[in-house]
């Protein structure tokens, strides 16, 4: 069975064998919150401290600057708090 496990925070998971792995997706689409991405400007389900979708991340993250309105320095997908 081909299930996908993807959000706007991380993207596509690995691993869904570990039940921990599945436990984490779980808990992060529960504590997931509706926002605009700062970046691309879509609705997104992420997390309410990440002000950047997956995808906006990661281009940020390879230093494309394709959106450098930087006011602040939320968004970056790093886990940090
Ligand atoms: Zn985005």
């Amino acid at each position: 069975m081909a299930r996908s496990y993807y959000d706007d925070n991380f993207g596509h998971y690995d691993d869904m064998d570990d039940p921990d792995n599945v436990e984490f997706y779980r808990e992060t689409q529960r504590t997931n919150v509706r926002k605009k991405c700062q970046g691309c400007k879509r609705m997104v389900s992420i997390q309410p401290r990440y002000a950047y979708c997956n995808s906006c991340a990661d281009k940020r993250e390879r230093g494309d600057d394709l959106y450098c309105d930087d006011g602040d320095d939320q968004g970056e997908n790093d886990g940090e708090e």
